[in-house]
């Protein structure tokens, strides 16, 4: 009945906003109104529904859900965009590469279409500033979005459904699409006042964050068509915060996955030996076990701010045994024993002593043990640099950027660093600075989570932060000089002493 509906309703719109393919797809010109009569005809519950269609459609032809008053514009926007599935595992693109570039064309920027691997288009999308000689701002969001199990949620999670307190739910209402939304919609709402920038502006909507960016940011970042942006500064993803201080993220954790392997002689169940492989392996699981204990008490104890400030490790699997079709065999000691870590780094963090607590205290070779890395990444820039930008008075685009946010009326907490990998890491990776700034603030994090939503209100102040941004940025000539030099935004080997939250790696 509810899909029957669904589908009643869609037709009925489709047909008010005067595409009456439907009609001409039956060779019955202009008598779309008949088809959709004659649909509803027959149909026993057809009148209770046509009076819901009628009493559901606003005079522009736009439902309205269960909003009794008239939508922002920004918002019914935000949500035709919430409802294109550009879920995982098979995201589909093109519906929002065609939505991305009509949005583009209604504000009068230009755009382009950029695809790095067949049918995962980038879509960029270009305000040209007066000074062509300036270095330009981007602004990045991904369009992709996680899975959503629909069955655990309210309201299904494509619907974009509003409640009666404008809460909007939809898979990307937080990760990331209503900002990638408000970046639009705060270029459309100073474009209509006349605003014009300096700077030239890109708008970058990339596509499979969510399943490692190899062939999104990745693919774009490390592209000539980046390198010919000619960009100074990027923005991209935070995170919702649940108090009333909007969250900053300027690094990033970085990832190390591996295993340990044990090996020993095979022995009878029986017997009592001191170097078998799964006891050798346990050995190194109690050395991993203290280690983890002593960074969850750094966090206990206040001794840092966050679990961005430890290095956090996770055993992910355990592999031993000799498989039966229905168990294990249960005398035999294996000759064979593996753990897996999920290792997450902060990138002030000392690699090195990190590599050899694994190697050679957790695992020494001479006890059977050895380390394999799956997942390296470096913990610092090409230059030796840490992929920390800079957030304070030594970096002119942080000032502007807190500046910014504070005149948009926004209070904005200490920067943090963010716990999963984001599209950012590869933005510092080429020596240019990145910001994650969501600005979702008096909202539970449900990034991933069952219900994700975003409040209209919340999202619609977003939009007056990203202007008072965008301005920042873009609107000041005499910052020629000082925001395009050469000068690095982060923070050096040298530096690191200044940095007011250091990294304790507990060997
Ligand atoms: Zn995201």
């Amino acid at each position: 009945m509810h899909e029957e509906q669904e589908e009643l309703k869609r037709r009925f719109i489709v047909w008010l906003s005067g595409w009456n393919a439907s009609s001409r797809m039956q060779g019955n010109s202009g008598g779309a109104v008949n088809v959709e009569l004659n649909l509803k005809m027959a149909h026993s519950e057809a009148w209770g529904i046509f009076l819901l269609v009628l009493l559901s459609i606003t005079t522009d032809g736009r439902a309205i859900g269960s909003c009794p008053e008239q939508e922002e514009p920004p918002v019914t926007r935000l949500r035709e965009y919430l409802r294109l599935k550009t879920v995982h595992p098979f995201p589909d693109y093109l519906p929002v590469t065609k939505f991305l570039i009509q949005q583009a064309q209604s504000i009068g920027l230009e755009s382009e279409i950029l695809e790095f691997a067949p049918s995962k288009p980038v879509v960029l999308i270009t305000w040209k500033g007066r000074d062509a000689g300036l270095a330009s701002v981007i602004f990045n969001s991904h369009t992709d979005v996680v899975p959503a199990e629909a069955s655990k949620w309210t309201y299904p999670p494509f619907s974009a459904h509003v409640d009666s307190g404008g809460n909007i739910y939809a898979r990307g209402s937080q990760d990331m699409k209503s900002v990638g939304m408000m970046y639009l919609e705060a270029a459309r709402s100073l474009m209509d006042a006349g605003f014009r920038p300096f700077r030239t502006i890109h708008f970058s909507y990339v596509p499979d964050e969510e399943v490692g960016g190899v062939d999104g940011a990745e693919a774009f970042v490390n592209s000539p068509n980046f390198e010919n942006l000619n960009a100074a500064v990027v923005v991209d993803e935070g995170m919702p915060s649940p108090s009333g201080k909007y969250r900053i993220f300027n690094r990033e954790k970085i990832l190390w996955s591996f295993f340990i392997r044990a090996v020993g002689s095979p022995a009878h169940g029986s017997r009592l030996l001191d170097s078998v492989a799964v006891e050798n392996l346990r050995k190194a699981l109690n050395r991993f076990a203290a280690f983890r204990e002593s960074q969850i008490d750094l966090i206990k104890t206040g001794a840092v701010a966050g679990e961005g400030d430890v290095v956090s490790v996770n055993n992910v699997y355990l592999k031993a045994g000799t498989p039966t079709p229905t168990g294990f065999i249960m005398n035999l000691q294996p000759s064979y024993a593996e753990a897996g870590f999920d290792m997450r780094i902060p990138p002030e963090a000392d690699a090195d002593a990190l590599e050899e607590l694994i190697t050679k205290e957790w695992a020494p070779a001479s006890q059977n043990l050895s380390v394999h890395f799956v997942t390296k990444q470096n913990t610092r820039g090409e230059n030796g640099e840490y992929l920390i930008t800079r957030a304070d008075d030594s970096n002119p685009w942080w000032v502007l950027l807190r500046d910014a946010i504070a005149q948009a009326g926004g209070d904005l907490g200490q920067p943090e660093t963010r716990i999963g990998a984001s599209d950012s890491r590869f933005i510092r990776r080429k020596g240019i600075p990145a910001f994650g700034f969501s600005p979702i603030s008096n909202t539970p994090n449900l990034m991933h989570a069952h219900n994700e939503f975003l409040n209209a209100k919340e999202y619609l102040k977003g939009i007056k932060v990203y202007e008072e941004i965008i301005k920042a940025f873009s609107g000041q000539r005499d910052a020629k000089g000082k925001l395009d030099t050469q000068e690095s935004f982060f923070i050096n080997p040298e530096d690191l002493h200044s940095i007011s939250q250091k990294i304790r790696i507990e060997l």
